[in-house]
């Protein structure tokens, strides 16, 4: 009898994981086990269905549940929750329709994702207040809005997903209020990001409120399908109430990792399920990826916890080639992240303040430079803003955020920089392209390395 490889849960790591393993080991049975209905789904691109932007949910999936069986000749079984995991044995427990399945294994992955923190606010089950993790949420989003047709929304939360949703939300017509505990929205950017990403999203006229701790939502009206009966009519912050007709709670995810831990596999420091360098859990032939795992940070070679989807889908087509045969690691991450904020893309990459590189032992040196997008004389040039950051010892970059109307997308030159270990001289002096349309002859990428240089340099 052949090889069995099982996998619990059906989206960015878990389908990596099947199409590689089978791909490069066909005769190897592959069973994916999938609570839900959807597979291989785009979480990233719910906001813009909510936005209008992409016309159809369906349009978010690469394949179906049907061309997983047919064309990759996967074993899936959605609608199949998987509640225990024996390491001894080597079986796996699903529940479905009431019936108990057991399944044993040679290779085991787990990659059942995270799940969007619900805070303990009063008003949490009225109807209109929804979190948004799952395709069915966006779903019920999108309906909720076309169904009551509000005039006001709130978002708590101004992470990335806070963001795009302030954007959707407007786009559909709305008066976004936005509340964030913190002093700047879009944390991991740093603050250089956060102060322009906030005044641009006043200039698009949403309603932000910084520091400010949301305390629940208040009801009224009787309202259909809501556990608390009511639909939400306004945000409560102490005395103050704040209009709202709907709410996208969006505070952050916590990795799904009950399963492992109940099966006794190691969590790390992060609370993520604990793995090496192949993605290897605490238990025999037990692996881990995505969201649920966590991965070794580039640039401080410690455990990090980076639930974003090319994290999950590398780390799951490695652990898919290394069952099939050939060991492969994961890769170190570096929690390189864009998100675009209406009019402007921000993005960020390694370690972007100087408070968090002291914290990880560095001695950091930072610049912030603002350059053209362009060749300042050819038409559509945007300003960009990058803040460069690097270790005053080694001259190590150690990480960056950039910001602005076009070429944010250039975070990805020093998250190379970063897997690649180059100092800040090292990356003033890659060769990148230029031509007017697409970048002054310095990037400014190059020219926040040049400057970062300079004051390198002046340490001596
Ligand atoms: C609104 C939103 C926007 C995002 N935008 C971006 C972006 O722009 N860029 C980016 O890099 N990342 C983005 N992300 C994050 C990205 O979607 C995730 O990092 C990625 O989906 C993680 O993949 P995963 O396979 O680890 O987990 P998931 O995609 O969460 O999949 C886990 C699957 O496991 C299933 N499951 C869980 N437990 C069980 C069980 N016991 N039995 C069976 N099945 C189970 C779940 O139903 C789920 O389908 C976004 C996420 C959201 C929610």
């Amino acid at each position: 009898m052949g090889e069995t490889f099982v996998i619990v849960g059906g989206d960015a790591a878990g389908m990596s994981a099947a199409s590689k393993a089978k791909r490069e080991h066909p005769e190897l049975d592959v069973v994916v086990f999938e609570k839900g209905d959807w597979v291989s789904y785009a979480a990233c691109g719910m906001p813009y269905y909510v936005k209008g932007d992409v016309e159809e949910l369906d349009d978010l999936v690469s394949l179906t549940p049907e061309e997983f069986v047919q064309e990759r000749d996967v074993d899936l079984r959605t609608q199949h929750e998987v509640v225990a995991v024996d390491t001894d044995a080597k079986t796996v427990t699903a529940s479905a329709d009431d019936e108990r399945v057991e399944q044993p294994y040679d290779h085991l992955l787990i990659a059942t994702g995270a799940s969007a923190i619900r805070p303990p606010f009063d008003g949490m089950g009225l109807d209109g207040v929804f979190t948004i993790h799952d395709m069915d949420e966006a779903d019920a989003i999108d309906r909720f809005l076309d169904r009551h047709d509000p005039e006001t929304a709130a978002v708590v939360g101004g992470g990335y997903v806070g963001v795009e949703m302030a954007e959707a939300l407007s786009a559909r017509g709305l008066s976004v209020s936005l509340f964030e505990m913190l002093p700047h929205v879009l944390q991991p950017f740093g603050d250089v990001v956060g102060a322009e990403v906030e005044a641009h999203l006043r200039e698009q006229g949403v309603d932000l409120r910084l520091e400010t701790a949301v305390e629940g939502f208040v009801g009224g009206g009787e309202s259909e399908g809501s556990a608390e009966g009511d639909r939400i009519e306004a945000v409560a912050l102490g005395d103050e109430q704040v209009p709202a007709d709907v709410a996208i709670v969006g505070v952050g995810v916590e990795p799904n990792v009950e399963l492992a831990a109940d099966a006794g596999i190691d969590l790390g420091p992060t609370g993520a399920v604990a793995t090496d360098e192949y993605g290897r859990t605490s238990a025999p032939d037990v692996y881990a990826a995505g969201d649920c795992a966590e991965a070794t940070n580039v640039v401080t070679g410690e455990p990090d916890h980076v639930p974003l989807a090319l994290t999950a889908n590398r780390a799951g087509r490695a652990i898919g080639q290394t069952v099939a045969g050939e060991p492969t690691e994961v890769g170190p991450t570096a929690g390189t992240a864009i998100v675009k904020a209406f009019e402007l893309g921000a993005a960020r990459t390694g370690i972007v303040d100087e408070s968090a590189a002291r914290e990880a032992g560095f001695d950091p040196v930072s610049v912030t430079i603002t350059d053209e997008s362009r060749a300042g004389y050819y038409p559509g040039s945007e300003e960009l803003t990058v803040h460069l950051v690097a270790d005053r010892q080694s001259e190590r970059v150690l990480g960056a955020s950039v910001v602005g109307r076009e070429g944010a997308k250039r975070i990805d030159t020093v998250a190379t920089a970063l897997g690649a270990e180059l100092t800040v001289g090292e990356l003033q002096n890659l060769d990148l392209a230029y031509a007017p349309p697409f970048s002054p002859v310095w990037d400014p990428v190059l020219t926040a390395a040049k400057v970062l240089g300079g004051r390198l340099g002046d340490a001596d």
